[in-house]
Order: structure tokens, then C-alpha cells, then sequence
């Protein structure tokens, strides 16, 4: 990685790593599901308000884990506000590619949401420590769990592989 991504990468994960944007239950969720990366302790649950037309109008996490655990899970909340879920499933998808592969194009994503293809960019560092993409990833797991469990089912969990 290059110097000032590196820097970069540190800053975006200190900063969001300490203050967790959208940080807490939500009251009025009607999509929820818990997330676990035992590798490395890190446990959240992801809380969405998704109006009919399947639009994600607000986005919330609670849970304990590492600062990229929690920095990720706090720009995922930033980043999927006001998206449909099939968008948030479409970025999750790139985002795990750009963190386990060396080339991923996001220009499908470049036009529509130029800000978080940047924050995901850097959040996709991880690349260069394997055993820390599972925590860059769970939030967007347990998001992918929680746009499909039923409304105002119990939670289920996703263990992350
Ligand atoms: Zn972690």
C-alpha cells in the first residue's frame, strides 16, 4: 500500500473506529439480524427501517468489536441510507471483491455513488491482512441477512466464514 493510503486507511478507521456513526438499537426497525466473527470476537447487530418501496431509510448497529469491525459497520450505516436493498446487496458484493481480489472494477458503482466507492476503497486495505477482512465484512453480512429476514422476526445470526 502506498504511504498516504495507508495513512489514510488508519485516519478513516480511527476516526469512524472511535466514533461510531448511527450507533445504537433502533426502536422502529423492521429488519434486523446479529452478526458474529469469532476469529476475532467482534459481534454486531444490524438494525434497518426499509419503507415499502425497499428503500433503506434508516440504518443502525449496536455490538462490540474491533475498530475496523466497528469502523466498517458505522460507513456501511452512512453509506446504504437511502439506497434500495438491491443497491446495498450490489456494493456488498463489490466491496468483498475489491477486499479479496486484486482487481475489482467499481465504475458501476463510480457514477451513482462516487463517496462510497472512495470510503470503500480504502476500507478495502484490509486486503493486505487476510485475517482482517472478516472484520471489514461482517457488517455487510449481517446487512445482507437482515434485507432478507422477515419483519419483526427474532434476529438470525450470520457467522462469517
Ligand atoms: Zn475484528
Amino acid at each position: 500500500m502506498f504511504d498516504d493510503l495507508r495513512e489514510l486507511y488508519q485516519e478513516v478507521i480511527l476516526d469512524h473506529g472511535k466514533n461510531p456513526r448511527n450507533f445504537g438499537a433502533m426502536d422502529d426497525a423492521n429488519r434486523a439480524a446479529r452478526g458474529d466473527n469469532p476469529m476475532c470476537g467482534d459481534r454486531i447487530t444490524v438494525y434497518l427501517s426499509v419503507d415499502d418501496e425497499g428503500v433503506i431509510r434508516e440504518a443502525t448497529f449496536s455490538g462490540q468489536g474491533c475498530a475496523i469491525s466497528t469502523a466498517s459497520a458505522s460507513m456501511m450505516t452512512e453509506i446504504v441510507k437511502g439506497k434500495t436493498v438491491d443497491d446495498a446487496k450490489e456494493l456488498f458484493q463489490s466491496f468483498h471483491n475489491m477486499c479479496t481480489k486484486d482487481h475489482c472494477d467499481m465504475s458501476a458503482h463510480e457514477e451513482s455513488d462516487p463517496d462510497a466507492v472512495e470510503r470503500l476503497t480504502v476500507l478495502s486495505g484490509v486486503r493486505q491482512f487476510p485475517v482482517r477482512v472478516k472484520c471489514a465484512t461482517l457488517a455487510w453480512h449481517t446487512l445482507n441477512a437482515a434485507t432478507t429476514s422477515a419483519d419483526e422476526a427474532e434476529p438470525e445470526t450470520v457467522t462469517t466464514e
